[in-house]
């Protein structure tokens, strides 16, 4: 599943070559999550692309009409399968789980998912339904100034939950997926299982160093060992070869040598060192 460092890795590819194209046409294939929710040739074809913009694992892509003005823009989702690719040459023949197929003057944009998890929608702007609706839940952005220890700590201290799930829900902080939360929490020395409101303030703030550390090397590594976009599946793999403890149940922990465990926390994996991480 594509998480926050593969989308934003994605929206950095895409932004500056998608800059200023203009939409020619169109096609749309199977349904996805929601309709778009708009008239293609009202709302979209002969519209400029902006700055490409990140919200969570949704991209937002603004839109200008020949005066400068944007009367919207299109809120994507690459759910449990989705990828987006930028042909800059005619594309080959779309196949069946090519879902959005934008022709621009700077390339074809294809959006392919053969879950169908993924969405495209049109919104008037992201203070509009629908973007307002998906995006009003979200917690912080993980690198936002405004996400501090003492903001987290206390947010943490109003759930009873295992820390673990609670840190993946994204409703505090967005970004911290199953295999980050899991490396976050190894990071932090803190035992997955521990009730959220149990951390102490010094600890909360290990916790959040962590996510970012762990968010931070993901980044670095979608940046520098991807050759382009349409490659940024391979992220989780990639991390996943240097992984403290994810995927690594049965073997020894790189640093104290106790063996890595594995549990289920509401219905997700969840990988251990019990050597390591406290209560
Ligand atoms: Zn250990």
């Amino acid at each position: 599943m594509p998480e926050l460092p593969e989308v934003e890795v994605t929206r950095r590819s895409l932004d500056g070559p998608l800059r200023g194209a203009r939409i020619e046409a169109v096609r749309l294939g199977k349904p996805l999550r929601w309709p778009l929710g708009c008239d293609p040739a009202e709302r979209l074809h002969g519209r400029t692309i902006g700055p490409i913009a990140r919200r969570g694992k949704y991209l937002w892509m603004p839109l200008f009409d020949a005066q400068g003005t944007s009367d919207g823009g299109l809120l994507l989702h690459l759910g449990m399968s989705g990828s987006l690719a930028l042909h800059a040459q005619a594309p080959p023949a779309a196949g069946p789980h090519v879902h959005l197929e934008m022709q621009t003057t700077q390339g074809t944009l294809r959006l392919t998912d053969p879950r169908r998890f993924g969405a495209v929608v049109w919104s008037a702007s992201l203070a509009d339904d629908p973007a307002r609706k998906l995006l009003h839940s979200l917690g912080h952005e993980p690198f936002d100034e405004a996400l501090t220890p003492e903001f987290l700590h206390a947010a943490l201290q109003r759930r009873r939950a295992p820390i673990k799930p609670v840190l993946m829900a994204g409703d505090i902080v967005v970004g911290a997926g199953n295999i980050y939360a899991c490396e976050a929490l190894f990071e932090a020395g803190i035992h997955p299982a521990l009730r959220a409101d149990r951390l102490s303030r010094p600890r909360a703030a290990r916790l959040l160093a962590a996510v970012r550390a762990t968010l931070a090397r993901a980044l670095a590594l979608g940046g520098s060992t991807l050759r382009d976009f349409s490659d940024a599946h391979g992220m989780d793999g990639a991390y996943q070869a240097q992984a403290a403890v994810y995927g690594r149940a049965g073997q020894p922990c790189r640093r104290c040598g106790t063996l890595v465990r594995r549990r289920v926390q509401a219905q997700r994996a969840t990988y251990w060192c019990p050597g390591c991480q406290k209560r």
